[in-house]
């Protein structure tokens, strides 16, 4: 069983490891930065429970982890725009700006940093707003924290490497921030999820993605369905786009494919 983390600090670890001996900086915080890419990861909590954010500190500083914590929506909102971070932990319920705010802001003043939200329940809402205004994933408070700790390195690993205002390609022109698509100009409507897949899909334009990582990336850790609910919003995504923009590749995996024949109608919107 993993153990829960609501409020109380339950996150018991080695103390966090020294700095590494090429550790060049330190911030205002006194946290060693370092010049590379191997530097630590930097994480921001924004929560407003005290003990919570100060468990959530010490297990993610034990895990090598330089963590900032802010415990309000506007000093979260500020932090996160002024410092580098590698992934935020944004907490919904907090006191001034709520956390799907502060994240609807981030993404439109095109800080892209991964964002992981807490959601205080069970809350379908919640999570389907959360994903709505540009979060990367979500997780319910009780949560595991060997979950946490997954997720976290999954969207680190993932990284926020210059998102495109607009993704472009194909003939679809799909705008993450604003929410739109178009194909070949004409509005298109999808759901979250079709938009996600479709997302995911137009961010590796070319590659052919296999199904497996489209329902990882899509769907939840926790979900149990097959990956034929993949297969479900590809054949929506066809209705709506054409049944060649989508390609099915050998091994059970998609691809969109750009031709340049469709993509010279496309009028790309840089002011997005
Ligand atoms: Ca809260």
């Amino acid at each position: 069983m993993h153990t829960l983390i609501s409020s109380p600090p339950v996150v018991v670890h080695d103390p966090p490891p020294h700095p590494p001996p090429h550790a060049t900086a330190s911030d205002r915080h006194g946290n060693v930065a370092l010049d590379c890419d191997t530097g630590p990861v930097r994480v921001l909590v924004v929560e407003d429970e005290v003990r919570l954010s100060a468990a959530l500190k010490r297990g993610l500083e034990a895990e090598g982890f330089t963590v900032d914590v802010a415990a309000n929506g506007s000093d979260g909102l500020w932090l996160a725009t002024e410092q580098p971070y590698d992934v935020i932990m944004l907490d919904i319920m907090l006191p001034g700006i709520n956390g799907l705010k502060v994240c609807q802001t981030l993404r439109q003043k095109q800080v892209w940093t991964p964002v992981l939200i807490l959601t205080a329940k069970d809350g379908e809402l919640d999570e389907a707003e959360a994903l709505e205004i540009g979060a990367d994933d979500f997780l319910s408070k009780p949560f595991s924290y060997t979950v946490l700790i997954a997720r976290l390195r999954a969207l680190i690993r993932r990284g926020a490497s210059a998102r495109p205002t607009v993704l472009t390609g194909a003939g679809v022109v799909l705008d993450p921030a604003a929410r739109t698509c178009t194909l070949n100009g004409e509005p298109i409507e999808l759901t979250g999820r079709e938009f996600a897949v479709l997302e995911y899909l137009m961010r590796r334009i070319g590659e052919v993605v296999p199904k497996n990582e489209i329902l990882q990336h899509v769907w939840d850790f926790a979900y149990e369905g097959g990956d034929n609910v993949v297969e479900v919003h590809i054949s929506a995504l066809r209705r709506k786009l054409g049944a060649s923009t989508i390609e099915t590749a050998r091994g059970s995996g998609y691809r969109i494919v750009d031709r340049p024949n469709l993509e010279r109608l496309t009028r790309v919107s840089e002011d997005a």
